[in-house]
């Protein structure tokens, strides 16, 4: 919108006027009326590639240009056939490609859509949450710490509003915000205190703001004009094929140069040889295993977002399936988050509150009896909710909490007793505030109430009791006696064995917020239910059959959290260590004591960086859990970074590598277990499109080297390659995982993917197949057929041998048996390429493009017995290699 004067000279309430908004936000109707004249809060619209440019983009590929030369090769010396179905090949490796490129980018642009940022706004007074896009002038959002701005806005509200704002200014530290209007209309993007903008991020405290500008408009939009998108680097696994890629391409130089050579020396003509040459070429260079693992990883990446984890970046992918330590939080995570009151203690008084669940509705029982909450117990829970920035609602019968479960539980227990917020906020406004952090594990309120000024805090028994003086009893405020206070934390210590999370509150008067941080007046503790996730449980043991450490790390009580631990079976025989013992200790001491640890209690976000660290210098592959602002550089440095879709900050979820969009353990397994399921295809294909690769070059050269006629012509290697190689190697891509993943060790990074089983049975594959097509094609020369027949017998024998092959290939460790004809794919892509084999044989107007002949049944039957042997030989190197024949793992 158009003004006359910069939005921070005005004030707030002008600004509001000027939108033509006002302070209960927009209409639904009237930001949809917005929308359409300002359009969606983008920073230019994405780039989506067009299918177009995807199709051009295959014919720049170096092997299409030398096929399509081919082509014209074949036209040029008269053999117009042959070109037409070199030209068809062509084509439908080019389709192939097309395909294969076309859904990894739109699997990635799925899942942009998926991460897509979201912001909370007034509308119509209600607070809702909508897609950032959908944001426009005039709307009132709501920040705290941890948002990253969507949009230019004018301050209406900040309290302790701190922005990092260095992606704007490069100003790395925090700035104080505040909303009053400043005079100098002049000033800097940096030096406007009462504005956030698009692009930078809340650190510290909350606030409110109407937005003025979105999209392009915005000074970020202008300056930058770019979408921060996903990333697309390749993965180490992408890396190190292209180099086996390149290293297999000069080994066709080689190749290719020795049996053109020799075809030469025998009087072949030199562009007959040329085409061959070409043909060959093709066989050597597994053209099409980047492309399939883009799709693997990309698909992988789809069914991950199935399962609730959403991955960023595809070398995501890779790293889950070996990761060996899984680092998670506590509370939301391996818990609920459902939080309940379940126990009070006041006034040197237990009490037990009836009910769970956010529906205010239970009792309080002191001694089996009923009683109706008055004096302390009335003021702890007055505490609890005036120190609360939770909400709690009614809809259509339901209740709805919004906002952290530890106040809501406050809040529920309170309505209870029929002390509603709505009520008590009216009577003692909220003035000032220190919010809660991970660090301080305190928060405290103050209010105008009619006796004065009051201040309220809460937080972890230990660290407020440190700030209080005196005691609330029956009879009045008392000093807080040494004996006094070892009574509250033998009660705290009591709650925290039954797995409850615990809270102290207190107050006091206090003119200003800094006097309210001591001398306070202790009232009472509450204990909170968390109960554990049910599928918890089921995931951390699956973690310890598949090799993997779970490590709780909370900033909770260490006598909760290492309830909750036993509960769920996470804390067997290790230890708990609290943060100040892990302070205490040198980064040494913790990398020699880390693989002993279980539990991390009552720890800072800092904490998590050092664990990481140490659980990497131990070469531990790291998934750690994280949500808060102070959270990002452990989750950074972690292998992968997990964040939290629901109670996640948008700063934690920039910096992980993966988002649970259920903020649930579990979810991290199965991640994990798709990860290796990924990388095992990988390894299927990998096994299978190599062994063919290794079975041509072998059955050419070695025809060469003996002296005998070439076996194949250069159409049949062309088809096998472009062909019979490519759906088999797609439905592996697609094979369903082994059942046992969860069963084996996490996967060393450092092997890579050739391990010794691949290399082996990739190698006993592609020679048994070069011995069987030689032996093959020298034996029907020998029993006096044509040239033309025992070319045609080694060309489908070939075939046939990558067909049985495919099904050894799906595990490199169990037997065929195990479910042979699982793949659905895989049957089908066998059967369609069957038909085409058949018609290649029998269709005349193909046997001269193809050099093909009609076989007879005896030679069928001599083909397929001699193919077939490939599947026992490949599984007798597996049974040799699972007993360790070929040296010990
Ligand atoms: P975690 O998320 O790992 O359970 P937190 O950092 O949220 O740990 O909480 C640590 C401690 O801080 C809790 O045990 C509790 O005593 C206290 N605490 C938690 N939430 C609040 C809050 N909203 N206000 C005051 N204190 C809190
Ligand atoms: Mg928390």
């Amino acid at each position: 919108m158009q003004t006359s004067q910069p939005w921070h000279t005005l004030e707030a309430d002008a600004a509001i006027a000027q939108l033509q908004s006002s302070p209960e936000g927009l209409s639904a109707e009237e930001s949809l009326r917005r929308q359409a004249e300002y359009g969606p809060n983008e920073l230019k619209a994405s780039t989506r590639i067009s299918p177009w440019a995807i199709l051009l983009e295959q014919f720049r590929n170096v092997l299409v240009i030398i096929l399509l030369v081919a082509t014209l090769l074949s036209i040029f010396m008269g053999h117009g056939v042959e070109a037409i179905v070199i030209a068809i090949i062509v084509l439908f490796a080019v389709f192939l490609g097309f395909i294969q490129e076309y859904r990894a980018e739109r699997a990635i642009e799925a899942l942009r859509s998926l991460a897509a940022p979201t912001a909370t706004v007034l509308r119509d007074g209600e607070e809702v949450e909508i897609p950032a896009r959908d944001l426009v002038p005039g709307d009132l959002i709501m920040l705290q710490a941890g948002d990253r701005i969507p949009a230019d806005a004018r301050l209406t509200e900040a309290i302790n509003l701190q922005l990092e704002e260095a992606a704007l200014t490069g100003e790395s530290l925090p700035v104080e915000k505040h909303t009053s209007a400043l005079a100098d209309p002049k000033l800097g993007v940096g030096d406007r205190k009462n504005m956030v903008y698009s692009g930078t991020v809340a650190t510290y405290g909350r606030g409110r703001a109407v937005v003025v500008a979105t999209g392009m408009q915005t000074e970020f939009g202008q300056i930058t004009g770019m979408l921060q998108g996903i990333e697309s680097s390749r993965t180490p696994l992408q890396e190190n094929l292209d180099r086996v890629g390149k290293s297999l391409a000069k080994v066709a130089l080689v190749v290719v140069a020795l049996v053109v050579g020799l075809g030469l020396m025998r009087g072949q003509p030199f562009l007959e040889m040329l085409i061959f040459g070409i043909a060959l070429a093709v066989a050597v260079v597994p053209e099409a295993l980047p492309a399939v693992v883009t799709i693997s990883l990309a698909i992988g990446v789809q069914r991950m977002a199935r399962r609730n984890a959403l991955v960023r970046r595809l070398p995501t992918v890779e790293t889950l399936g070996s990761t060996s330590v899984i680092c998670s939080d506590k509370t939301g995570t391996l818990t609920k988050d459902e939080m309940t009151i379940r126990r009070i203690f006041v006034a040197g008084e237990v009490i037990e509150v009836t009910n769970t669940g956010y529906e205010p509705s239970g009792s309080f029982m002191r001694a089996g009896k009923i009683i109706t909450p008055s004096g302390p117990l009335a003021e702890l829970l007055r505490a609890g909710v005036l120190c609360s920035d939770a909400h709690l609602s009614q809809r259509e019968g339901r209740w709805h909490m919004k906002g952290d479960p530890t106040e809501g539980a406050l809040i529920v227990a309170a309505a209870k007793a029929s002390i509603h917020k709505a009520d008590l906020e009216s009577l003692a406004p909220r003035i000032d505030e220190i919010p809660f952090t991970s660090e301080t594990k305190r928060m405290t309120t103050l209010h105008e109430t009619p006796e004065g000024r009051v201040a309220y805090a809460k937080g972890a028994p230990e660290i407020l009791l440190e700030s209080c003086a005196s005691l609330l009893t029956p009879e009045g405020v008392r000093p807080l006696d040494a004996e006094a206070r070892t009574t509250i934390l033998a009660q705290a210590q009591q709650m925290a064995s039954n797995a409850l999370r615990v809270l102290g509150l207190a107050r006091r008067r206090a003119a200003n917020i800094t006097e309210a941080t001591q001398d306070l007046t202790f009232i009472g503790l509450v204990g909170m239910i968390d109960p554990p996730r049910p599928e918890a449980s089921a995931a951390i043991a699956n973690c310890v059959k598949a090799g993997i450490k779970t490590i709780m790390i909370t900033g909770d009580h260490p006598i909760t959290a290492q309830a909750v631990a036993r509960e769920l079976g996470l804390l067997t025989d290790g230890r708990v260590v609290t943060g100040a013992e892990l302070e205490a200790m040198s980064d040494e001491e913790l990398t020699n004591a880390i693989e002993a640890i279980q539990v991390y209690a009552r720890v800072s976000p800092a904490h998590k960086l050092r664990v990481v660290t140490a659980l990497q210098a131990r070469g531990h592959i790291v998934a750690m859990t994280g949500d808060g602002v102070n959270d990002a550089p452990a989750l950074k440095k972690a292998d992968i970074g997990v964040a939290m879709g629901i109670t996640g900050t948008d700063v934690s979820k920039e910096a992980a590598a993966m988002t649970l969009t259920d903020d649930n353990f579990a979810s991290i397994v199965a991640a994990v277990e798709e990860g290796r399921g990924i990388f095992g295809n990988i390894k299927k294909y990998l096994m299978y499109l190599l062994s063919s690769n290794i079975g041509e070059i072998g059955l050419m050269t070695g025809a060469s080297l003996l002296g005998m006629p070439l076996p194949l012509t250069a159409v049949q290697i062309l088809y096998v390659n472009l062909a019979t190689d490519g759906l088999p190697s797609l439905a592996l891509a697609v094979d369903p995982p082994e059942d046992d993943l969860l069963e084996r060790q996490p996967r060393d990074p450092r092997s890579g993917i050739f391990t010794r089983p691949v290399v082996i049975l990739m190698l006993v594959g592609g020679i048994w197949s070069t011995l069987v097509n030689l032996g093959l094609f020298a034996w029907a020369l020998n029993s006096g057929r044509e040239l033309s027949e025992a070319m045609t017998m080694a060309f489908v024998s070939l075939v046939l041998i990558q067909f049985f092959k495919a099904y050894n290939y799906r595990s490199d460790r169990h037997s065929i048996f195990r479910r042979p004809f699982a793949n659905r794919w895989l049957n089908l892509a066998i059967v369609w390429e069957l038909v085409l084999l058949v018609g290649i044989i029998y269709i005349p107007f193909l046997h001269d493009a193809f050099g093909t002949f009609s076989l007879p049944l005896i030679d069928w039957l001599i083909v397929i017995g001699v193919s077939l042997t490939i599947s026992p030989v490949i599984e007798v190197a597996k049974w040799m290699e699972r007993r360790g024949w070929f040296g010990a793992m």
